[in-house]
């Protein structure tokens, strides 16, 4: 019998330890259940940092955590999919073609960055969404200070007043003078078509986040986008012009491609729509989390976010109930109803609210030493040794805030 999961993101990662896990409390053997992990590197890519200085160091190395829990590696991109057959074609990093059968499939492949067709965005914006984005943008920060020095070279525009878009555009300031000098007067302008900053926040958080804007400088433009971008700057929808050298994409995500190559029913971003046990609707033996799925939480209505908290538990529950069938044991129904929120706001703190109601808990500098207790250490995997990696993977605890 064989698990595949495909990803080794925080939802891949999860569903490897907590299939394992069951093997391992059941006592059943690596070989007669085995667990296959399949992505392009055996690396976590931590994505909630990739707004910070330094993005290249912002991923950890999963090959020893996997090993220590008997589950194998497979190098490759998945490709295509016979669901019929259950057997999945990977390219692997030679570019060679091969087919793995499975049992039972996970399918964790994350999210992308959507670009719209926006004329001269495919060009000219930079994102944070992943690693070789985010090394890109680095780079031509440091590129800036060989630059003649204008106000253009100075001026960033965020496109996308969401989370992402607020941790990076407030990250700026203090990372463009420690390349440019402490002299330098950055100019950044976070353009949101909403008609209000950080919109999914709700009005509870919106009034720390603005003045958090408003001591760091950063300016806002609501209810209007980014209608073009050229190699001088950004235009807005309504005819303004802002000149800078840098535009920052971030508004709006999608499940990562290979989703399309299962035949089932996704929603408006394109994630696969499962069932409480993280089975996705209509396909036999393929199960969906993280980013890449639609899944209920709990039984008022709300569902998991792209989120890291939510990715790593369905992770948790779709490795256990994958194992769980194949060894005849009962299923466990996914349910997440704590729910927080830690939004980073560069030099001026950051904001942690808890539940969908988004009540502030903290602000400032508290709120801040807990995100960056989160960015260092809770989101890391677990540490390469069997018995802790595998007690950091009952689903019922993880990220049980
Ligand atoms: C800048 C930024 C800041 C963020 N901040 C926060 C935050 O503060 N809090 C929070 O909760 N979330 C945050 N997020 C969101 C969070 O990073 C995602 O929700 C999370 O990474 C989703 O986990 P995942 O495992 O579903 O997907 P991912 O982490 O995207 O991992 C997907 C994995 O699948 C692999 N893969 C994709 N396609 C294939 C294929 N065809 N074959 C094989 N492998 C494949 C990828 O290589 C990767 O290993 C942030 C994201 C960004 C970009």
């Amino acid at each position: 019998m064989r698990i595949v999961i495909i990803g080794a993101g925080f939802a891949g990662m999860y569903a490897a330890l907590s299939s394992a896990r069951l093997r391992d409390i059941r006592g059943v053997s690596p070989e007669e259940l085995e667990i296959a992990l399949v992505s392009p590197e055996p690396t976590l890519v931590v994505r909630p940092r990739l707004y910070e200085p330094k993005p290249e160091t912002m991923t950890a190395p999963l090959r020893d955590v996997l090993a220590a829990i008997g589950v194998a590696y497979v190098q490759g991109r998945a490709e295509a999919i016979d669901t019929r057959s259950h057997s999945l074609d990977l390219i692997g990093a030679d570019g060679a073609r091969r087919s793995l059968p499975y049992d039972r499939l996970i399918v964790a492949i994350g999210s992308r960055l959507f670009r719209p067709n926006i004329p001269g965005l495919a060009e000219y914006a930079f994102s944070v969404d992943q690693l070789d984005d985010a090394i890109a943008l680095d780079r031509h920060l440091h590129g800036l200070a060989s630059r003649p020095v204008t106000q253009a070279r100075d001026t960033v525009v965020v496109a996308g007043g969401g989370f992402t878009g607020i941790e990076a555009a407030t990250e700026i300031p203090s990372r463009l003078r420690a390349i440019l000098g402490s002299g330098t007067k950055p100019r950044v302008v976070i353009v949101e078509r909403n008609d209000a900053i950080a919109p999914d926040m709700g009005a509870g958080p919106r009034p720390i986040i603005e003045d958090a804007l408003r001591e760091l400088g950063v300016e806002t433009r609501l209810g209007v986008g980014v209608a073009a971008l050229d190699k001088d700057g950004a235009t807005l929808g309504n005819g303004e012009r802002i000149d800078c050298e840098t535009v920052i994409w971030s508004a709006g995500m999608r499940a990562a491609p290979f989703s399309a190559q299962i035949p089932a029913e996704r929603d408006n971003f394109g994630r696969l729509l499962v069932d409480r046990e993280l089975r996705v609707t209509s396909v036999p033996g393929v199960f969906a989390s993280g980013d890449a799925a639609k899944a209920a939480c709990d039984d008022v209505g709300n569902h998991a976010l792209m989120s890291c908290q939510h990715a790593t538990r369905m992770g948790a529950f779709a490795g256990h109930n994958a194992a769980a069938e194949l060894l005849g044991l009962p299923t466990k129904p996914y349910h997440q109803k704590a729910y927080v929120t830690c939004l980073d706001l560069g030099t001026a703190g950051a904001i942690f609210t808890r539940g969908w109601e988004r009540k502030v808990e903290m602000v400032g500098a508290e709120a801040k030493k807990t995100k960056q207790e989160i960015n260092t250490v809770w989101i890391y995997p677990p540490p390469a040794e069997r018995t802790k990696a595998l007690a950091s993977a009952d689903p019922e605890r993880v990220t049980d805030l």
